[in-house]
């Protein structure tokens, strides 16, 4: 596997999170010696902000995370224009002008907590002049894979989700497809990221198929930080980005230890550098899940 990435969304400024999971990306780019991409997930626009995309790249120079190249959706516009044509030209792409309030109303949620689009506007085309959304056609298939630390998985995306937006209404890419196509396009062969992603793992494999991956990526999704309320960390949660903690007295070495500490992987907190914080998370990482 010759390169991974790490791609935080700007809407908002980095916790401990997400320093866990850059530890992550680092400590299995080592292991498996891949380059590692920085890739800026602005494809929602409505929620990113300038002074957001800046401080990612501040902070992760502060931690001193290094980077072999970096890209940033909100200029890859072209790049998903061809995917999506391309899926277009097969008939995999149709309008829907369904709205979201309308699917909850019509629809129980699923044991994944969403709602499955069954292909409404797929059989009954909306009027050409409706605000509408493109969805992909997803086939029924059963995707199989497997995750490095969580082991076998098999999912079936019509079932699970149903025919998933690529582009909504507001002419903004989705974050399944744009992660999809970068993954692809852009040649990642490992792909990190918080468990929390692990019901978005089937259908990207499934998506980046019919975009013509022949193989997909690897896949290693590691455990979350909780907060104390046992809520998974979010960026709502201001108080605690890692910039207002630096700004609070804590140092860099201080919270890379805290964030081990918490993590579970070192017995006790404990001022750490970026190079033994990353050493500490490996076993971690790769200790399979009970
Ligand atoms: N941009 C996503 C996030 O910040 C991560 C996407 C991914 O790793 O697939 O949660």
């Amino acid at each position: 596997m010759r390169r991974t990435r790490f791609a935080p969304s700007p809407t908002g400024f980095l916790h401990r999170g997400h320093l866990l999971s850059a530890l992550c990306v680092a400590a299995a780019a080592r292991e498996f010696g891949c380059k590692i991409h920085l890739r800026i997930e602005d494809h929602d626009l409505s929620r990113t902000r300038k002074e957001y995309v800046e401080s990612i790249r501040e902070d992760l120079v502060r931690f001193g995370f290094k980077f072999d190249s970096e890209s940033v959706q909100s200029e890859r516009g072209k790049v998903y224009e061809k995917f999506f044509d391309a899926l277009k030209a097969r008939g995999l792409v149709y309008r829907c002008a369904c709205s979201r309030r309308e699917l909850a109303a019509e629809n129980p949620l699923n044991e994944f907590g969403e709602v499955v689009y069954r292909g409404k506007c797929f059989f009954k085309k909306p009027a050409a002049d409706l605000p509408a959304s493109f969805r992909l056609r997803v086939p029924n298939e059963t995707i199989a894979w497997e995750d490095l630390r969580l082991g076998k998985f098999s999912e079936t995306p019509a079932t699970q989700c149903g025919d998933f937006v690529l582009k909504d209404r507001l002419g903004l890419w989705t974050y399944q497809f744009a992660v999809t196509v970068d993954d692809f396009d852009e040649g990642m062969e490992l792909v990190v990221r918080g468990e929390d992603l692990l019901g978005s793992t089937a259908r990207q494999i499934l998506l980046s198929k019919l975009l013509g991956r022949k193989e997909p990526p690897k896949f290693l999704h590691h455990n979350l930080l909780y907060a104390s309320t046992g809520k998974k960390l979010s960026k709502r949660e201001r108080d605690r980005s890692l910039r207002a903690e630096l700004e609070s007295g804590m140092s860099v070495g201080t919270l890379l230890g805290a964030v081990c500490h918490e993590a579970g992987a070192l017995a006790k907190p404990e001022s750490l550098t970026l190079e033994r914080a990353v050493e500490c998370i490996k076993p971690w990482l790769f200790k399979t899940a009970e």
